[in-house]
């Protein structure tokens, strides 16, 4: 009897703070039988209490094998589809490197079978060095976006040169015109002219050729990629696929003009369900992809194209977790939330989407998972910043009461969900605090990625 009392307990306590659940990315979350937060991988399992005892606060934690399960399952989907299908064209996933650029992302990404995009020299200068000391096939293939500056086209040339499988995508006539000269195959992007719902669709893009504008190019030699991109974290199923319909009109008129063309990059957009609510599946965006690409090469009697997609911040948003430690508290007076619970970490610097794109993250306790009465709280970063703060994705967030916990002596700490995508490069030193330690869980082990800095290292940042 007590054995299913607890079973029911913890069942609940998974759905109270939405642990467990696949649709929301948060498949390998569960509480301890102690109330702690774990995550489980196959055999092994961490808890992320005893974890933040070892390695202090603010922490990053990353997860490899969730990067591996996801694309996996992305490239499954792929595969399951074209086949039922009878699609005959490939499915390639190029990881775009600006979501993350760190190792411990990239390197088991393309172990996994994943191609690269960059958008920089700098990138580029990374894929080259991962290349020479063989730490990828010798097959992967890299797109270049992004503007081509002479060093960055310089780049392009000498690893073409050397044989690795490297597409530039012409972004302006400039760049057609520098690259009339390069002996591999090129891409094209095209703006799309749609709208969608995502930050990132501004009324007026400065990506790409209209469609207008490519059809006037005429032939382009050894043109093989049609791309677009229309935005990041697009939410409705229905802004994935429109764009998608109307630039293969254009690819079925350009391949008329120029017959290597083969191949259509969707770009990026696939969303992450930050806020814990189900969004469209991967099935329902992968059926309509290749149903639309499929009915309309068949009616135009062309090859089915081979399909690229650049689903980033998907495959590693929720491969990393932010943990911080409430330091303080202090009322709030007239307003939906009750305390603001100060962390020692910064908002502004450690997770600046917070600041710059008002992203809404899901936070749970790490430890007094089971605390019964919750306060309504705003959590203020430790910078001198006032609008170094995060509120929730509704006007509060629900938290134990720090009252109840103060007899126990111990610290409540919490974690951010998804901070995988893009909140490292984008991090700052704004009063000149501490980046968080990163460590990475994989196989049951612990690796320091990024130690705790100190005064002297950030010091030296500012030339001191
Ligand atoms: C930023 C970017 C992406 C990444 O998109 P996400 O959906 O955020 O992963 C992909 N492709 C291009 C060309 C980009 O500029």
């Amino acid at each position: 009897m007590a054995k299913v009392k607890t079973k029911t307990k913890r069942r609940n306590l998974r759905l109270k703070w939405k642990l467990g659940i696949e649709e929301v990315a948060t498949k390998h979350f569960d509480v301890s039988p102690n109330a702690e937060l774990i995550v489980r991988e196959g055999n092994y399992q961490y808890n992320i209490n005893d974890l933040v005892k070892r390695f202090g606060t603010p922490l990053e934690v990353v997860f490899p094998f969730v990067i591996e399960e996801r694309l996996n399952k992305l490239i499954d989907i792929f595969k399951y589809y074209s086949r039922l299908n009878k699609y005959r064209g490939k499915f390639y996933f190029h990881y775009p490197m600006k979501v993350n650029q760190n190792k411990e992302f990239v390197l088991p990404i393309v172990s996994e079978g994943a191609h690269i995009e960059v958008g920089s020299v700098n990138e580029l200068w990374l894929v080259k060095r991962m290349w020479e000391q063989e730490q990828f096939s010798r097959q992967i293939k890299v797109i270049c976006n992004g503007p081509k500056t002479n060093k960055y086209l310089g780049l392009i040339y000498e690893l073409k040169q050397k044989g690795l499988d490297i597409v530039p995508i012409i972004e302006d006539r400039y760049e057609l015109n520098y690259l009339s000269e390069y002996k591999g195959e090129l891409g094209i992007r095209i703006d799309p002219e749609i709208k969608v719902q995502s930050h990132w669709d501004k009324r007026i893009d400065r990506f790409g050729f209209t469609r207008r504008e490519l059809l006037e190019l005429g032939r382009i030699r050894n043109l093989k990629i049609l791309h677009y991109h229309i935005g990041s974290q697009i939410t409705k199923l229905e802004d994935m696929i429109a764009p998608l319909r109307k630039v293969m009109e254009v690819y079925i008129k350009l391949k008329a003009m120029s017959p290597t063309l083969d191949t259509i990059n969707l770009g990026g957009g696939f969303a992450v369900p930050y806020i814990k609510r189900k969004i469209y599946s991967t099935d329902s965006v992968v059926k309509r992809i290749l149903k639309i690409l499929k009915d309309l090469s068949d009616r135009h009697e062309i090859p089915h194209p081979h399909v690229i997609v650049e689903w980033g911040r998907h495959i590693v948003a929720p491969a990393q977790i932010s943990i911080f430690r409430i330091i303080a508290q202090k009322p709030i007076p007239k307003s939906v939330a009750s305390w603001w619970y100060v962390i020692d970490g910064s908002f502004i610097n450690d997770l600046p989407d917070t600041w710059a794109i008002h992203q809404k993250w899901h936070v749970v306790p790490v430890n007094y998972l089971t605390a019964e009465r919750l306060s309504r709280v705003w959590l203020a970063g430790s910078s001198c910043d006032s609008d170094d703060k995060y509120a929730g994705h509704g006007n509060y967030i629900s938290l134990p009461r720090l009252e109840d916990l103060e007899q126990n002596g111990k610290p409540l700490y919490i974690a951010f969900f998804d901070t995988g995508a893009y909140q490292d490069s984008l991090a700052s030193h704004h009063c000149l605090l501490s980046s968080p330690a990163k460590i990475i869980a994989q196989n049951g082990v612990i690796t320091v990625a990024r130690k705790r800095e100190t005064a002297e290292d950030v010091g030296k940042l500012f030339g001191w």
